[in-house]
């Protein structure tokens, strides 16, 4: 490895200026939530993405636990969940007092199974939490036919998922609920911070009341009512108007954040389609159905030992690539819950996938070294 070139990063959060600008002006006016800048954003999101009602929300994760603290999921519940992603999906369901239920993925989309969704189901099933692996939509027809037929909620973990669509329609608002993440990693970022998209209006104002330490200070705030009050359980998931003011400018970058991540991922394709076909790599496959949002872009080697090769032979050129995830149903904590059946693609897609950088500052000359470095990364 050369000794002048850095290191390229796996993801990097592209702030400047605007950003700064907006903080300053929210140091001025406002700090805590629910204030100009909050309002403004969820405004902006919700006419952005067709929403009903928006909240923004410390994280991802507390938007997933409001959610279903909305939804009146609990203790005695069973949410069924995949074990291919981030620990926060079954967090979440724990935290409100439910037992999360892995389930397979299909390799096509990365996403729940329904077919194994099908196998998970019991009497006390009471939610679906696909997850939109990469920005890709999961099979939410399938899966939103299941939840129909069995009386079931779905809630979305589209944390990854900002600004995918899925048949013409926005990811996140396919279910009863959609949770969006804009920790640093993701496309749009604030640092820490979610947003939770509702499409009822009666789960809608629960939640506002929740996410308000149980207050109906939300209403009061809007002149809705003269005094506030505590009215029912609830915690503290507003987020900071300083953090909103961030996610402002980031609203204004949105289109160009989108370009360059597309044109990444254009090079990435075509530099990497005829080397990924000689040496039994798949590419993440486009979807006539589903427009992505260029969040993660994978390689799926033949098997671990090639994935685990390359991995090593990227990071001593500089390319910080890495894989995702260790399946949940495997981990110390997710073993206790879920005993020992088997999630074969899950376990699989594992121990193959690796993920190449991307993000919105990402130059030509990065995108050259990544995929040059690919191409030699199995005859190192
Ligand atoms: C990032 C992520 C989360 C957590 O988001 P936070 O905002 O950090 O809480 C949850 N689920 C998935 C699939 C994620 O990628």
């Amino acid at each position: 490895m050369s000794t002048t070139v850095s290191a390229i990063p796996l993801s990097l959060p592209w702030y400047d200026e605007q950003e700064q600008q907006r903080v300053a002006q929210a140091l001025a006016t406002r700090t805590s939530g629910d204030g100009p800048f909050g309002r403004r954003v969820e405004k902006r999101l919700a006419e952005w993405w067709g929403a009903k009602h928006v909240l923004l929300t410390t994280s991802c994760t507390h938007a997933l636990e409001l959610a279903l603290l909305a939804l009146g999921i609990g203790h005695g519940d069973e949410v069924v969940c995949p074990s291919f992603t981030f620990v926060s999906t079954a967090n979440a369901v724990l935290r409100v007092g439910a037992r999360p239920v892995f389930a397979d993925i299909e390799e096509g989309t990365l996403g729940l199974d329904p077919a194994d969704v099908e196998r998970c189901l019991t009497p006390r099933t009471r939610a679906l939490l696909p997850v939109h692996y990469a920005g890709i939509a999961a099979p939410m027809e399938a899966l939103s036919a299941i939840a129909g037929r069995i009386g079931a909620h779905v809630v979305e973990d589209a944390a990854q998922a900002i600004g995918s669509r899925y048949r013409d329609r926005a990811v996140g608002t396919l279910g009863d609920a959609g949770c969006f993440s804009f920790h640093e990693t993701k496309n749009l970022s604030c640092g820490e911070g979610g947003a939770l998209f509702l499409a009822d209006d009666t789960v809608a104002a629960r939640a506002e009341i929740i996410r308000e330490k149980g207050t109906n200070r939300s209403a009061f705030l809007r002149g809705e009512v003269d005094k506030y009050t505590w009215v029912m359980e609830g915690s503290s998931y507003v987020l900071s108007d300083v953090l909103a003011a961030i996610l402002d400018a980031q609203l204004d970058k949105a289109p160009e954040i989108a370009r360059r991540r597309a044109a990444i991922v254009a090079r990435y394709r075509s530099e990497l389609t005829g080397w990924a076909g000689e040496n039994g790599v798949r590419l993440p496959q486009a979807l006539p159905d589903r427009t992505g949002n260029d969040h993660i872009f994978y390689l799926l080697f033949p098997d671990g030992g090639a994935r685990n090769r390359a991995m090593a032979a990227l990071k001593s050129q500089g390319v910080m690539a890495t894989f995702h995830y260790v399946p949940l149903h495997s981990s110390p904590m997710g073993a206790d819950l879920h005993g020992g059946r088997a999630l074969p693609v899950t376990e699989s897609v594992a121990e193959r996938l690796l993920r190449l950088p991307l993000h919105a500052q990402l130059s030509s000359d990065d995108v050259g070294r990544v995929t040059d470095a690919v191409r030699r990364c199995l005859s190192a």
